[in-house]
């Protein structure tokens, strides 16, 4: 199919040509004709499958007829993270670079003031953060009433996130009479459930089935043992080293390195230009235009490494991503999924490693049953053989107290706070820490090995170098909204309707 033949203007085509796009993805050719129908839209696709376009390039053309008034914004496109609304933003000028429409970028951490003045001009659209949006609404700075487009974008991040009270405010606070489009990377029952309560008689899109891993990203894992015993934070320094080990045998053209708790970004950024890595780091607690520097110089090419926790690197599109490092195994096995799709965009191939404890084990697990196969156990010989467990490396002071303070306290630090907050309040629980079982031995990379020559450690090959993993545990990881249950999941699940 062809741009021309989904019915966009002559200023739309013009920019999609311009952006070097030659024909629509299946989530565009799907989602396009029902958006400009009217229809509600309801679409399992993931990021890099070019879900953005599929809504933003009809609105925009919806959008060409009428005019905003002030404080009221005609349509809003909400995004669980800065960066997602940013990045949202960013393609509505691209798409948008003919026509004159108004966007206003809602998110915390920027001036309020600059937000509200552009509100004041009246916008056409509003692609913000729940918090943010419903703070300045709070404020009786904007009223929703003139909605005529609600995109919900990311809904299971937002579950996860524990934004889901605030949306459903917000939806509450628009006309019932108004085209909502609902995305969502994966579709599990209580998705669903959302978008029954959220959409009329919605089109229902599949682009991939969900939670599926990209074909042409090679995945490995490595069990990584160590002696600290089972205590939060045992292993890290072992963690460290063989990550090091691994990625001076890669061809790292850049990466992102995945850590499950803020303080474990930070401590990974410094041993990692410690040891002569060009990192840079990304997570929730920066102040928001240190996040958007860093991650556009990282864009740039100026450093190699992006140490990051999930909720700021959920759904970033950067381009040519050789690899992706698990520094953590994730406990929300769709954090995996995500992860991992960072790279092996756009039809290249690219490589995620996952370094995980032996007390990961049931993570892994359920990383398996989600994506449908296991992910290849790979193994690196070398310096840190078994017989050298427990003096992985000589770290400097500094970062073997910061370690050490990660594992006293031991904190469950993790980007998702707002959740937890919530959950608190609401007396729910968390997510289930990493469980604590023994210690294990630690064996380092093989030093022969060259980049991309980490292989599945399918039996006692190499002569006998690897070994078969033994089974691991089957307990799952709580994930979602612990306790908090609103009203609309407690309601029975229609079957999806097709018009
Ligand atoms: P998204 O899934 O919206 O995050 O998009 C992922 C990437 O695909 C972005 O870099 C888009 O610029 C790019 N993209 C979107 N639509 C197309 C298209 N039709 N052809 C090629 N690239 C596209």
């Amino acid at each position: 199919m062809k741009f021309s033949e989904l019915e966009l203007s002559e200023d739309v085509l013009r920019a999609v040509t311009e952006a070097g796009y030659s024909e629509p993805t299946p989530v565009q050719e799907q989602a396009i004709p029902y958006v400009f129908m009217g229809r509600d839209v309801l679409a399992c696709a993931q990021t890099g499958t070019g879900k953005t376009a599929s809504f933003t390039l009809p609105m925009i053309d919806i959008l060409a007829a009428g005019r905003a008034k002030a404080r009221m914004p005609r349509s809003i496109i909400l995004e669980p993270t800065r960066e997602l609304a940013a990045q949202v933003a960013e393609n509505f000028d691209t798409y948008g670079k003919y026509h004159k429409l108004t966007k206003a970028l809602l998110i915390g951490g920027v001036s309020m003031d600059d937000q509200i003045k552009v509100l004041d001009r009246g916008v056409d659209v509003l692609i913000a953060t729940p918090g943010r949006l419903l703070d300045l609404f709070g404020r009786g700075r904007l009223l929703l009433n003139d909605v005529k487009i609600l995109v919900i974008d990311e809904t299971d991040r937002m579950l996860d996130m524990g934004f889901i009270p605030d949306v459903e405010r917000i939806v509450s606070l628009t006309p019932k009479i108004r085209q909502t489009l609902f995305f969502s990377a994966t579709m599990p029952p209580e998705i669903r459930r959302l978008g029954e309560a959220f959409l009329m008689n919605p089109k229902e899109i599949h682009v991939s089935p969900p939670a599926t891993t990209a074909v042409n990203v090679i995945q490995g894992v490595i069990t990584i043992r160590h002696n600290d015993g089972p205590r939060p934070g045992g292993g890290q320094k072992e963690k460290r080293h063989a990550l090091r080990q691994l990625i001076s045998h890669e061809n790292v053209k850049n990466a992102l390195v995945f850590c499950n708790r803020k303080r474990d970004v930070g401590v990974l950024h410094r041993s990692l230009n410690r040891h002569g890595f060009n990192a840079a780091q990304l997570h929730g607690d920066m102040v928001q235009s240190v996040r958007m520097e860093t991650l556009a110089a990282f864009k740039r090419g100026e450093m190699k490494f992006l140490v990051c926790s999930d909720v700021a690197a959920r759904g970033l599109d950067i381009q040519d991503m050789s690899h992706v490092f698990n520094f953590d195994v994730p406990t929300s096995p769709e954090d995996y999924v995500h992860r991992i799709g960072r790279t092996g965009r756009a039809g290249r191939t690219g490589r995620a490693y996952t370094l995980a404890l032996p007390e990961d084990a049931k993570y892994i697990q359920a990383i398996a049953r989600l994506i449908g196969k296991e992910i290849p156990r790979i193994t690196l010989d070398g310096d840190s053989a078994p017989e050298s467990r427990g003096k992985a490396e000589s770290e400097s002071e500094s970062e073997s107290e910061s370690e050490s303070e990660s594992g006293k306290k031991g904190e469950e630090e993790r980007e998702h706070a707002p959740a937890r907050r919530r959950r608190r309040r609401s007396g729910g629980r968390g997510r289930k820490a990493a469980g604590d079982t023994k210690a294990d031995a630690g064996r380092g990379p093989r030093p022969n090995e060259k980049p991309g020559e980490a292989k599945p450690e399918a039996g006692p090959t190499d002569g006998g170098r690897r070994r078969q993993k033994p089974a691991e545990s089957a307990d799952k990881p709580v994930v979602g909204m612990g306790d908090h249950v609103p009203a609309f999941m407690q309601r029975p699940v229609k079957p999806p309707t097709e018009r």
